[in-house]
C-alpha cells in the first residue's frame, strides 16, 4: 500500500502527491474546470471521477498497442497511481477536423475536414498564455532533444489514428486533441490525461459536442456529456 505523501503540484484540474516510492506520483482529480487562459472558472460535477476513470480506459488500451504511459493503476474513483515522469513543457495537439483556435486562426468553418491532419506545438508556460512553437523553438530553448521530439510526434500521429479508430463504434468522432509527455528515467512517457477536458469530442450522427466546449461556450448539458462519453467508452471496454 502506498503512502500519499507531499502535495508536489497542483493544477487547474489536478494535484500531483508524491507517494514512499520515489518512482511513483499519485495524481487527483478535481471537478474545477478553466477556460480562456484561465478567465472562466467553474466547476463540473463528477468530472473528477469520470476523467479519472476516462484516462485510466484509455491509457490502458493505448498501453496495450505499444503506447509508453505514466498510467499504472486507478486507486480511488478520483485517484491514479502514475509513473513519477517530469512533464515536458510542450503540449501536442493533433487536429482531424477544424475547431476552436484553428478554425480561427486559419479561417476555416468550424467541421471543416482536414485534408491532412496537423499537428501543432504549444510551449506550457502560464505567463506566456502557452505560445505556439515549433521543433525551432523547442531546441533554441531546450525543452526537448531532437529525439525527444520525435519520439512525442511519433506517439501523437499513433494516438490519433488508435484513438480515432477505437472511438468510431461508438458513434465519437475525435477532433482533435491534446497530449503530454513526461521523462522517466530518461523515457518518453505519454502522460497528463486523456478526457473531454483535452480531447473534442462529436457524435457521429448528430455533430452534438461532447466535451469542454459545452463548458467554454456554456452550450449547457456539460455534466450530461461527460457521463455519455464515459457511457460510450465502458461500452468498447466490456
Ligand atoms: N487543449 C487542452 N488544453 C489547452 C489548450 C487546448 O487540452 O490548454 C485541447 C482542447 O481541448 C482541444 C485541443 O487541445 O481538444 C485544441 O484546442 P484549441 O487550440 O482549439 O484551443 P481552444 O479552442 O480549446 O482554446
Amino acid at each position: 500500500m502506498l503512502i500519499k505523501g507531499e502535495l508536489l503540484y497542483e493544477g487547474k484540474a489536478k494535484k500531483v502527491y508524491r507517494t514512499d516510492d520515489p518512482d511513483c506520483y499519485l495524481v487527483e482529480f478535481k471537478d474545477d474546470a478553466t477556460a480562456f487562459d484561465g478567465l472562466k472558472k467553474g466547476t463540473i460535477a463528477r468530472k473528477g471521477e469520470i476523467n479519472t476513470r476516462l484516462s485510466a480506459l484509455l491509457f490502458t488500451m493505448l498501453a496495450g498497442q505499444d503506447i509508453p504511459t505514466h498510467f499504472i493503476e486507478q486507486t480511488g474513483p478520483r485517484e491514479m497511481l502514475v509513473k513519477a515522469v517530469k512533464i515536458i513543457p510542450v503540449e501536442v495537439v493533433a487536429r482531424n477536423i477544424a475547431a476552436g483556435s484553428l478554425a480561427k486562426r486559419l479561417g476555416l468553418e468550424e467541421g471543416t475536414v482536414l485534408k491532412r491532419p496537423v499537428l501543432e506545438f504549444y510551449y506550457k508556460s502560464d505567463e506566456l498564455h502557452d505560445p505556439m512553437i515549433n521543433n525551432y523553438h523547442i531546441a533554441a530553448l531546450e525543452l526537448a532533444t531532437a529525439t525527444q521530439i520525435k519520439e512525442m510526434e511519433s506517439y501523437a500521429w499513433k494516438v490519433n489514428e488508435l484513438l480515432t479508430g477505437f472511438l468510431q463504434p461508438a458513434n465519437l468522432v475525435l477532433v482533435d486533441f491534446k497530449l503530454e509527455f513526461g521523462l522517466y528515467h530518461d523515457r518518453v512517457l505519454l502522460a497528463d490525461e486523456i478526457s473531454p477536458d483535452t480531447c473534442r469530442f462529436w457524435d457521429s450522427s448528430s455533430g452534438e459536442k461532447l466535451d469542454k466546449d459545452r463548458f467554454r461556450r456554456d452550450l449547457g448539458g456539460v455534466e450530461d456529456a461527460y457521463e455519455e462519453v464515459l457511457r460510450r467508452v465502458e461500452s468498447l471496454c466490456g
